[in-house]
């Protein structure tokens, strides 16, 4: 089936910042998708194509629109491409573009028709959206449901507070479906608010980024502490685990680690080696129920991610170090840098290049948390790529704020939708692949 027409627009995401929204239409009717945006990026991310004008504090993306209406559109119309051929599509694209990161036509504008087309092939062949996906990627059994790993506690550059860590986790991994973790972790959620608040004042439960609580603490143990009350609180000890996503290249200076970088006089003697780093993280996997750790090292930092890696074996998770880009994710497995790999499908800016960073992840005998953005919007898509390409984990924020409410409101209609079918990755959620 032809795509008869492609028109973009600009659109808010969830940070109030401009992004690139898509429609693909095909005799099924119309299909969109909408770009996320980072705000802890790597260097090594394809490239967001940003108007750096005026308006909009340099932000406008109306140059990756006008990419997507004037020069992708009617080459790819032109083309008459069978749109249920993503790979043809993306590569089509790719050739148009010509760079190696993006660069010419902004992987925003890319990534805006490429996930418009998947929606629109599944409407072709009359199957969900997560189903297509899995034929795509060659998954044999899309029927599991993923861990959410929900972010309920914000530091680092998604919040205002001291807190240098950027994402505190918990996973219910004890739960017995997906409906029931989601439950936990809203139940958790909850208590956690109440606990900051007495703890903190009043403001300390006002929300960052990916709606997680932000108290203005400073350490990670009083951020862990909190946590662990609320879990037990809410009856779930042994059954809710925690991770962190450190995003540490935000706070690597000259080589060392800055656990005070929001603080302009932060005293540069105490910044930590990547070893003392380390130690750091080894003592709170002692002292805390952590199963994953994300980006505890910086992007190019790869002798202390290497060193790290021999010293435990909960799940280390490459984001920056990655950026969902098959060349890198190569790297880090040669170098035994990470186990597991961060998919963020505006990293790379293709479903079909995205889809491929999983699979050379999982021959690596990787896990794949398939991951949203901090600015990002209604559009559910991230969802469906989680049970398409059975990875079992994913994060998608805290249980609030609707941009983040939307991604795990449609796993639960995949769950209902799969009813006796569905299998909830639980405690296995690193090798879900093989349930
Ligand atoms: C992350 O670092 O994993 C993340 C979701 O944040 P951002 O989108 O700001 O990179
Ligand atoms: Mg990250």
């Amino acid at each position: 089936m032809a795509i008869t027409k492609i028109h973009a627009r600009s659109v808010y995401d969830s940070r109030g910042n401009p992004t690139v929204e898509v429609d693909v239409t095909t005799e099924t009717g119309l299909h969109r998708a909408i770009v996320p945006s980072g705000a802890s990026t790597g260097i090594h991310e394809a490239l967001e194509l940003r108007d750096k004008e005026k308006a909009w504090g340099g932000k406008g993306v109306l140059k990756a629109v006008a990419n997507v209406n004037d020069v992708i559109a009617p080459a790819l119309i032109a083309a008459n491409i069978d749109v249920a051929d993503q790979l043809a599509i993306d590569e089509f694209m790719l050739k148009l573009d010509g760079t190696p990161n993006k660069a010419k036509l902004g992987a925003n504008a890319i990534l805006g028709v490429s996930l418009a087309v998947a929606k629109a092939a599944a409407a072709q062949k009359s199957v969900p959206l997560y189903a297509h996906i899995a034929e795509l990627a060659g998954s044999t059994n899309p029927v599991v449901l993923p861990v959410p790993f929900l972010n309920v506690l914000n530091g680092g550059s998604h919040a205002g507070g001291r807190l240098a860590f950027q994402e505190f986790m918990i996973a219910p991994v004890g739960a017995s479906s997906f409906s029931e973790a989601l439950q936990q972790g809203s139940e958790v959620y909850h208590i956690l608010k109440k606990l900051t608040v007495k703890s903190y004042g009043q403001s300390a439960g006002n929300v960052g980024d990916e709606g997680g609580v932000a108290p203005d603490i400073q350490t990670p143990k009083e951020a862990l502490d909190l946590i662990t009350d609320a879990i037990e609180a809410a009856g779930y000890t042994g059954k809710v685990k925690i991770a962190l996503d450190v995003a540490s290249s935000e706070f690597y200076k000259d080589g060392k680690y800055d656990l005070d970088f929001k603080n302009p006089e932060s005293d540069p003697t105490k910044w930590l080696t990547g070893e003392q780093l380390g130690e750091l993280y080894a003592q709170l996997i002692k002292d805390y129920p952590i199963v994953s750790i994300e980006d505890p090292f910086a992007e190019d930092d790869w002798e202390a991610w290497s060193l790290f890696y021999k010293t435990t074996d909960i799940q280390i998770v490459g984001d920056d170090l990655t950026v969902t880009n098959p060349l890198r994710i190569k790297t880090a497995i040669e170098k035994k840098a990470a186990n597991a790999l961060l998919l963020k499908v505006n990293q790379i800016g293709t479903l079909s290049e995205s889809i491929q960073a999983a699979k050379d992840s999982f021959e690596a005998g990787w896990g794949v948390m398939v991951s949203h953005r901090s600015g990002e919007t209604e559009d559910v898509t991230i969802a469906d790529i989680v049970v398409g390409l059975q990875t079992g984990e994913i994060k998608t924020g805290a249980p609030a704020r609707g941009e983040r409410l939307a991604k795990l409101n449609q796993l639960l209609r995949i769950e209902e939708e799969l009813g006796d079918k569905a299998v909830y990755a639980g405690d296995k959620f690193r090798t879900a692949r093989l349930l």
